[in-house]
């Protein structure tokens, strides 16, 4: 978990910014990957007091969805819902089925590909991909 310098950082417009939240958006913004409200409710656990519910967990990460902050997925395999802070542009991630890591793609496979996908029937505007399979300790 990388540590975020309080007084270095500023907090998005447009939100009144209670301890809550902002212990929510610190997990967010120092997380490697894409959270359930579950591990978010422990990571503040491990970091400090937690005199509130996991539902006030799940409110607050509604509220940064209405606002557009962060990016909310539902991994297929098993219906979990992760949360990741919305820095702009989108990553695409292996799920390993055994111990549920996500890791990040390098890139998006589409823009490798470079796929015209734009027709007058339909127009794209956002994809999803999701890999499942086994990490390396899983696999052994
Ligand atoms: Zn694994
Ligand atoms: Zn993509």
């Amino acid at each position: 978990m990388e540590h975020v310098c309080e007084s270095k950082l500023a907090y998005p417009p447009g939100l009144k910014w209670t301890k809550q939240r902002k212990d929510v958006y610190h997990v967010l913004l120092g997380a490697s990957q894409p959270l359930s409200p579950a591990q978010i409710y422990q990571q503040i656990a491990i970091d400090g007091e937690m005199d509130y519910a996991v539902s006030t967990i799940y409110r607050i990460l509604s509220t940064f969805e209405e606002k557009g902050m962060v990016n909310k997925s539902v991994c297929m395999a098993d219906g979990t819902v992760v949360y990741e802070w919305n820095k702009g542009g989108h990553r695409h991630y292996a799920v390993c089925l055994g111990c549920h890591k996500r890791v990040a793609l390098p890139s998006c496979p589409f823009e490798q590909l470079k796929l015209d996908i734009h027709t007058n029937d339909f127009q794209v505007t956002s994809h999803k991909l999701e890999l499942y399979g086994y990490c390396k300790e899983c696999a052994k």
